[in-house]
């Protein structure tokens, strides 16, 4: 079947802004929502179709290359998976996202029903904060992540004795209970496994029987030259760590990028503003420009330069992230005019000014 446009799944134009994007997927995202649908076959892919296309439209990169090339233009990007979606929990609101994506995307994926769900844990977010050097070049980061991790007491398992928890007597393992009253019957969680199915008989002291404890865990996260602030680096499985039998959740490094004296970015690259002596955009000339890899390069200045002129040192800009090449430097120029002048400097303009055929009457109002 072929694919069909990511803007006509979601039912919105071209033109749309991102909120009405975010709006219009949440609208499919609940209409199809699986635990909503049980009975509808389609559902399913209805709800995958519209969440792959919120995944690209959502994304100024992913949808600009969609845009561009269609379905082709978004196939090299990563993220399509169950990671990419864990922190939308502002497009549900206060729905549970668990229920939403774990039953779709977790263990019991495609086998419906609810089988119980296997214990994740949370993901992680770690604002970074790098200079545009360092965004530049790309660094290694050494992030010290404050997060669960499995209980060494009892090796994640929650239970003083190492035990594997035993299955719960009220609910015989199902995690729920079905009462009957007259002609209805109720399903509802079993309270004394709260739904797991399982229950740990004697909890380990230390971890209160969760089968976790916080810890300080050192991360080192090579960030890649190219980012710019706003750019997610997805740490699988780095996040909260799960009990034993559970998967870990993800850390995602946002990089914030510190504002820099010299050195505006545009995209991929930079601008920065010269002083040139008024001399030397008169005669011609060539200056040092400062680039951000900290070294300088020569520039030449043509005669007749002016001022707010703009030139441009190829590939001294930032690297493409993830691709080959850098954009590049702009620089403009400043034409520095001179705040004091000596006597003679005086004198000579003044008769530069004569030969220029410059008859303004020049009076000091030093
Ligand atoms: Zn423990
Ligand atoms: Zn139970």
């Amino acid at each position: 079947m072929a694919k069909r446009d990511y803007y006509e799944i979601l039912g919105v134009p071209r033109t749309a802004t991102e909120q009405e994007i975010k709006q219009a997927y949440r609208k499919l995202a609940l209409k199809y929502h699986p635990d909503k649908n049980k009975t509808d076959p389609d559902a399913e892919e209805k709800f995958k179709e519209a969440t792959e296309a919120y995944e690209v439209l959502r994304d100024p990169k992913k949808r600009a290359s969609y845009d561009k090339f269609g379905h082709e233009g978004v196939q090299g990007f990563e993220g399509f998976g169950r990671g990419a979606y864990t922190d939308f929990a502002d497009i549900f609101g206060d729905l549970d996202l668990g229920d939403i994506f774990e039953g779709f995307f977790g263990t019991s994926f495609g086998t419906r029903g609810r089988a119980r769900r296997q214990k994740r844990g949370a993901d992680l977010q770690y604002d970074l904060s790098i200079t545009l050097e360092e965004a530049a070049t790309g660094k290694e980061a050494h992030l010290e992540i404050p997060r669960n991790e499995a209980c060494e007491a009892c090796d994640g398992t929650g239970s003083a004795s190492k035990s594997q928890p035993t299955t719960c007597p009220t609910c015989n393992g199902i995690g729920q209970i079905r009462q009957t009253q007259g002609f209805f019957s109720i399903s509802q969680t079993c309270p004394r496994c709260r739904g797991e199915g399982k229950i740990i008989t004697s909890p380990c002291k230390v971890c209160n029987g969760t089968g976790l404890t916080k810890k300080k865990r050192n991360i080192t996260v090579k960030i890649p030259a190219g980012v710019e602030s706003g750019s997610r680096l997805k740490i699988t499985g780095e996040g909260e760590q799960a009990p034993a039998g559970g998967i870990a959740g993800d850390l995602y490094v946002v990089i914030h990028v510190k504002k820099h004296d010299v050195f505006d970015r545009h995209g991929n690259d930079l601008l920065c503003v010269i002083d040139v002596p008024f001399t030397t955009v008169c005669l011609g000339g060539e200056v040092e420009v400062p680039t951000i890899t900290g070294t300088k390069v020569k520039m030449k200045i043509p005669a007749g330069t002016e001022n707010g002129q703009m030139f441009r040192l190829k590939g001294h800009g930032i690297p493409y992230l993830g691709s080959y090449g850098k954009g590049d430097q702009l620089v403009k120029i400043n034409i520095a005019v001179p705040k004091k002048l000596s006597s003679r400097q005086k004198e000579l303009l003044k008769e530069f000014a004569k030969l220029s055929g410059d008859n303004s009457s020049f009076t000091d109002f030093y």
